[in-house]
C-alpha cells in the first residue's frame, strides 16, 4: 500500500499579467502545465491540458492510461487551437505523477513533454528524473554545452517539444516505485530559472509539510525576481510500497524509463523532429525513451536534423535579438506569413518553409488576386513575408487592400454632363 501527501502553490510571478501554468493535485493523480500562446492561449492551452489529461487518467488509471491521457491532452489542445483563430500556435508543457498499481505493486508512473521538470529527492539528494525538451539540452545532449553552460545558456528557455503544436506527441515516461521518505517536486520553469538546486534541496530537506515546502519555494522565486509565473506540487510518500523480501536492495526506488506506447500513429506520422531523443543517458541513469516511429525518423534523418538544428540557430538567434527570450519561446507556434498561393493573397501560420519540421498552415485565403496586388510588392509576396503575429500579419493584408485601392482609377461617378449649348 502506498500513501502520499501533497501540497501546491502557484503564483502570477512580479513581471507577467497573467497565470498561463496550472497545478494539478488530486489523490493519485499530480502534474503542472505551462501554458504559452498570445491572447488567452496560454491559460487555455494549460486548462486544456490538465483537464484532458485527468479525466482521460480517471477513465483508465493505469501505465498506459497515463501515456494515453498525456497523448489526449496534446490531441485536446492541438484541436482546439485550430478550431479558434485566436488560440492558434497555442502549446503547453506537462509534466505529471500517477500512482498506478501494477502487477509489481504500487507505481510512481512519470511522464513528461517539454521543460517542467519533475525531482526526487532522496536521501538527501535531489535528482531531476524528467529531461528537459529544450534547445539547451540538446545541445548539452550532443556534448556542446556543459551542465553549467546549459543552465545559463540564453536558448534553454527554447522548446523543442510541447503538448499542443502537432496532432501527436513524444511522450517521455518514467516509472518509480514509491518509498517512504521520499519526496517528488513539480514544477515549471520559473521556479528552476530563479532558484538554485542547492536551494530547492535545502527547502525540500527542511519544510515538514508539502504544502509549507511548495509555498516556500514559490515565495523564494518571487524573491529572486520572480520573472515568470511559478508552479510548483510536491508530492510525499508518506507509506512506501514494500519491497518484497529478497528482492535486490538495488531495485528499491530505482527509476525505469517505460516505451511510451503507441506513441506515434500509423495514418499520422509526427513530424520528423530534431527533437527526439532516444536511449540517451540523463542524470542519475535514467533513460528517456521516445517512439519507434520518432526513431525510425531520426535515423532516417541525422544529416537533415543537424542541418535543420543549425538553421533553426540562425533564425532563433534573429529573433532573440529582435525580441528577447519571450518571443523565442513562441517562436515556432506565433509566427504568420503572407505569401502567394494559387494566384491570391494567402495568410500562413509558420515559418516560411517550416520550422523543425511543421509545415506551415493556410490561415486565411484572403481573396486579393495576384493582379489586385500593388507591384511594389508583388516580389516580395511571391516570396512571403514573415510577420511575428496574425495581428501583425492581417494588417499587412489591409495595407495591401489600402494600397490597392489607392492605386485603382477614380470610381467614374455619374455625374450629369451641362447640357451642351443648353
Ligand atoms: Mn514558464
Amino acid at each position: 500500500m502506498t500513501i502520499l501527501r501533497s501540497g501546491s502553490a502557484s503564483d502570477v510571478g512580479r513581471v507577467r499579467a497573467v497565470n498561463e501554468d496550472l497545478a494539478l493535485e488530486s489523490l493519485t493523480l499530480f502534474a503542472v502545465a505551462d501554458g504559452m500562446g498570445g491572447h488567452a492561449g496560454g491559460e487555455v492551452a494549460s486548462r486544456t491540458a490538465i483537464d484532458a489529461l485527468q479525466q482521460e487518467f480517471t477513465r483508465r488509471p493505469t501505465v498506459e492510461g497515463l501515456i494515453g491521457a498525456v497523448r489526449r491532452a496534446n490531441r485536446s489542445v492541438w484541436e482546439r487551437s485550430h478550431r479558434d483563430i485566436d488560440l492558434r500556435g497555442m502549446g503547453t508543457t506537462l509534466t505529471a505523477a500517477a500512482l498506478v498499481a501494477t502487477d509489481e505493486g504500487d507505481r510512481l508512473v512519470l511522464a513528461n513533454v517539454g521543460d517542467s521538470r519533475t525531482y526526487r529527492f532522496h536521501g538527501g539528494a535531489l535528482t531531476q528524473l524528467s529531461k528537459d525538451h529544450s534547445v539547451a539540452e540538446e545541445l548539452f545532449d550532443r556534448g556542446e554545452l556543459s551542465a553549467e553552460e546549459a543552465a545559463v545558456h540564453p536558448h534553454r528557455h527554447i522548446l523543442t517539444r510541447a503538448l499542443g503544436v502537432a496532432p501527436d506527441v513524444d511522450v517521455d515516461v518514467w516509472q518509480v516505485e514509491p518509498e517512504a521518505g521520499d519526496r517528488y517536486l513539480l514544477c515549471s520553469d520559473g521556479l528552476t530559472n530563479e532558484v538554485s538546486t542547492d536551494r530547492i534541496t535545502g527547502v525540500l530537506s527542511s519544510a515538514a509539510d508539502p504544502q509549507e515546502a511548495a509555498q516556500t519555494l514559490v515565495r523564494m522565486a518571487n524573491e529572486h525576481g520572480g520573472n515568470d509565473n511559478v508552479t510548483v506540487v510536491v508530492l510525499d510518500v508518506v507509506v512506501g510500497e514494500d519491497t518484497t523480501p529478497g528482492e535486490a536492495g538495488a531495485a528499491r526506488g530505482a527509476v525505469t524509463a517505460l516505451p511510451s506506447e503507441g506513441v506515434g500513429t500509423v495514418d499520422e506520422p509526427p513530424p520528423p523532429s530534431l527533437l527526439s531523443r532516444f536511449g540517451s543517458d540523463a542524470a542519475g541513469g535514467v533513460r528517456s525513451m521516445t517512439s519507434r516511429a520518432a526513431s525510425a525518423s531520426a535515423r532516417l534523418g541525422v544529416n537533415r536534423r543537424l542541418t535543420m538544428g543549425v538553421l533553426a540557430f540562425v533564425m532563433m538567434l534573429g529573433a532573440l535579438l529582435a525580441g528577447g527570450w519571450g518571443v523565442v519561446r513562441w517562436y515556432v507556434g506565433s509566427s504568420y506569413f503572407v505569401q502567394l498561393r494559387h494566384g491570391q493573397v494567402t495568410i500562413y501560420h509558420g515559418r516560411l518553409g517550416g520550422f523543425l519540421g511543421m509545415e506551415p498552415a493556410v490561415v486565411d485565403r484572403t481573396g486579393i488576386a495576384t493582379a489586385a496586388v500593388p507591384p511594389v510588392e508583388l516580389q516580395r509576396l511571391d516570396v512571403g513575408v514573415q510577420e511575428p503575429s496574425l495581428a501583425a500579419a492581417r494588417q499587412y493584408v489591409r495595407n495591401l487592400r489600402a494600397e490597392e485601392a489607392a492605386l485603382q482609377p477614380a470610381p467614374t461617378t455619374t455625374t450629369t454632363a451641362p447640357a451642351a449649348g443648353g
